[in-house]
């Protein structure tokens, strides 16, 4: 069985709805997309061990199907330089994780690389009733929030639906690499739309999908946060 049917039957065996980030991050992984190394630890002896062996500096976030939205539960932090800064921020992050939901169930802290800061991009997938499943694509940040400027396609996709997709969003010329910025690795762009594409067509129990944020950098991605949650 792959990776990806095992993770996510097994989760379903569990009545978990929720992928942690380290079990989403596999899945994408094995459908090509590329993203940060991490390592599970649940002790802060376990954090630095790891640490070291992923290089420092590190990022440190709380591992939680009881917490979604890991920011809000102050259960990120990042570019840790040093054992003594990953140990505290281990401390840290329980303390928030049991500040922010005293019943919370936690499975550890996840450790990953601190990745250099790219151009950050949106892809989700969500289900629409008539069509099923569909593709979102975005840039980050304020682009989404605030302009909504966001662009979808009913899955599967081609890869000329991925190439439009992307030149669609009026922020495209911020890929382009304008004001002596280098330009984003469009290919590598399309390929993760497509891995996504393909992803939820293969497991039709993927309710909805978010990697936010995905760097795009001139020469590859990487996905720095996944999130998927299954059908009932
Ligand atoms: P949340 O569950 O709150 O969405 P994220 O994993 O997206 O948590 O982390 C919040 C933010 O922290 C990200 O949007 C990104 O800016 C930063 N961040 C997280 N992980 C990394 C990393 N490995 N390298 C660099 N920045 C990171
Ligand atoms: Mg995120």
């Amino acid at each position: 069985m792959s990776k990806a049917a095992d993770i996510i039957k097994n989760a379903l065996n569990e009545g978990r709805t929720f992928l942690l980030e380290n079990e989403s991050k596999t899945i994408i992984a094995e459908y090509g997309i590329p993203t940060t190394v991490f390592e599970v630890a649940s002790s802060p002896e376990e954090a630095v061990s790891k640490a070291e062996k992923i290089g420092y500096p590190v990022v440190l976030k709380i591992l939680s199907p009881d917490i979604i939205h890991k920011s809000d539960a102050g259960g990120v932090i990042t570019n840790l330089k040093n054992a003594d800064e990953v140990k505290e921020a281990y401390n840290k992050i329980i303390e928030n994780a049991k500040k922010y939901k005293p019943d919370a169930k936690i499975n550890g802290v996840f450790i990953q690389e601190f990745a250099p800061l790219g151009i950050e991009i949106i892809i989700g997938m969500v289900k629409d009733p008539q069509f099923g499943p569909a593709i979102m694509f975005g840039l980050g940040g304020i682009f989404v929030e605030v302009l909504k400027d966001v662009s979808f396609r009913v899955a599967p996709l081609t890869d000329k639906d991925a190439d439009d997709m992307i030149h669609e969003i009026k922020g495209y010329p911020l890929l382009t690499g304008i004001r002596g910025q280098k330009p984003a690795d469009i290919e590598a762009l399309k390929k993760t739309l497509v891995g996504i594409s393909k992803l939820v067509m293969d497991f039709p129990q993927i309710k909805e999908l978010d990697l936010n944020p995905v760097f795009a950098y001139p020469d590859g991605v990487k996905c720095i946060d996944a999130r998927i949650i299954l059908e009932k």
